[in-house]
């Protein structure tokens, strides 16, 4: 039971109360016969929430659950964290207007100082800021529309297992061909795709050093070969950690490679932080770690406090752009710049990037402890409060690195294993075969230790199936 402080007794079948039985609710029936095909979570996570608190929340049959995929990483302060609701309040109480297209506001205008507050110190007098339709895909666009229109040139360089959105201009830069397939050649006109550093399958087979310095050997000369066949790019978009491509962190001598190779050639780097921003990994921006400056980045999830806002901030000198070039009528919800600004204050008064990372290595070393027993754990990975465990198959043969081929089935049989003993979490990466910790950055250590109980018992039940 959910209580209304947060606090929970939790069941499970550690405390020797019996294994939930996930079975559809009249809600998910009529879910299923309604919604959309296009439908995605509600098929691995088949529940229908009633009522969230901090990292719990609870089902319609009053269950409840530590919530490790919180809205795919937006609650980085969980569930109507106190300081979220009271600024949403202030609003409501004050007959604030909610809705503004892109007019200024007092709400707005402090949104924007604390935001750029944030930034690296050397970019925070030199950049713009601009405000996107309400989810992080329209950041992308409006990210492509700017760089190209700033250098004249129209492609973009992206990376395998690269996730940016799912509106047209955002899919041609996926890595997953999955959702890109069906709508043919509509896609992936002026996008060329590059090499990712990841290090647990170098796609030079390399992996360590070597592989780092290949990867970018191979990028310099694709730019800098008259005869590489691929044309200056108006911009090279990049995740410094890939979320939804396997919870990937990019090597950070690579990152500053990258930086190093983009500004030589005068290319404008993107570095899309919508997953990674406001703390996840452990640093207000994932970036920020390898010490490079990005020409543009691009933030939602996390920065509208739960509720929808995405922006893209970018160096003065790109800002060529005409009046009315990326409009649109939702780029002013006040609510969610109220919602931001209090997360931007929550997150520094309590220094919870800090934290952030303090808890991301408790959990990776009980994932790693795991790991030493089992050798289905291939790799542990990530930064901060973004980490993934790729799941392997050891009976089959391994590749050129010595590592055996991923196993996407038996992810999914802990991840429904997990559900059932009250923990959400989410797959993804190569044949979804990665399983993803993205908990509110507000997590304790007895949640995080509670969350790995529960992986490991889930790890051990799902084994077993599989042996049956
Ligand atoms: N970029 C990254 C790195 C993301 O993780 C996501 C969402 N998972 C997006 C872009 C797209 O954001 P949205 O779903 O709000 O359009």
């Amino acid at each position: 039971m959910l209580m209304n402080d947060g606090s929970l007794a939790l069941a499970g079948a550690d405390n020797g109360d019996p294994l939930y039985v996930i079975e559809e609710s009249p809600l998910l029936e009529r879910q299923k016969e309604q919604e959309s095909n296009a439908r995605s979570y509600p098929r691995r996570i088949p529940l229908a929430l009633k009522k969230g608190k901090g990292v719990y929340v609870e089902d319609v049959e009053g269950r409840t659950y530590i919530d490790c995929l919180a809205g795919a990483g937006a609650l980085v302060l969980g569930h109507n964290h106190p300081v979220v609701i009271d600024a949403m309040r202030r609003v409501l109480d004050n007959d604030l207007p909610l809705l503004t297209l892109d007019l200024s506001t007092p709400i707005k205008d402090q949104f924007v100082q604390d935001l750029f507050s944030l930034l690296p110190e050397s970019m925070r007098h030199q950049v713009k800021i601009q405000f996107c339709g309400p989810s992080g895909t329209d950041a992308t666009e409006a990210a492509l529309k700017l760089v190209r229109t700033a250098t004249g040139r129209s492609m973009i360089l992206s990376f395998h297992g690269a996730y940016h959105g799912m509106s047209q201009g955002a899919l041609s830069l996926m890595g997953n061909l999955g959702p890109k397939t069906p709508l043919g050649a509509i896609l992936n006109n002026n996008v060329q795709f590059l090499p990712y550093p990841y290090d647990f399958r170098c796609p030079f087979g390399l992996g360590g050093e070597q592989g780092i310095r290949a990867n970018l050997n191979y990028i310099e000369n694709l730019l800098t070969d008259p005869e590489s066949g691929v044309q200056l790019p108006a911009g090279v978009i990049v995740e410094a950690i890939q979320g939804e491509g396997g919870v990937i962190p990019a090597d950070l001598d690579w990152l500053r490679g990258l930086r190093r190779i983009t500004e030589a050639a005068g290319i404008p780097l993107i570095v899309d932080e919508i997953q990674t921003g406001f703390g996840r990994t452990g640093t207000m921006f994932a970036f920020e770690r390898a010490g490079i400056m990005p020409d543009a980045i691009i933030l939602s999830k996390a920065i509208g406090g739960s509720l929808p806002l995405a922006v893209l901030v970018y160096s003065d000198q790109l800002d060529t752009w005409r009046p009315g070039a990326h409009a649109g009528t939702f780029r002013g919800n006040q609510l969610a710049m109220a919602a931001g600004s209090a997360v931007m204050a929550y997150l520094i008064g309590h220094d919870i990037p800090s934290h952030a990372s303090a808890m991301g290595m408790r959990l990776r070393s009980h994932l790693q402890e795991l790991q030493r027993t089992y050798p289905q754990l291939g790799d542990v990975r990530g930064r901060g409060l973004m980490l993934g465990v790729e799941l392997v198959d050891p009976d089959q043969i391994p590749n050129v690195q010595g590592h055996y081929p991923s196993d996407g089935r038996l992810a999914a049989r802990v991840q429904q294993e997990c559900l059932k003993r009250g923990l959400i979490l989410e797959t993804g990466g190569r044949h979804s075969s990665v399983i993803r910790f993205l908990p509110p950055l507000i997590v304790s250590e007895e949640e995080i230790d509670r969350i790995a109980v529960i992986f490991g018992n889930a790890l051990v039940a799902a084994l077993q199936k599989k042996a049956e």
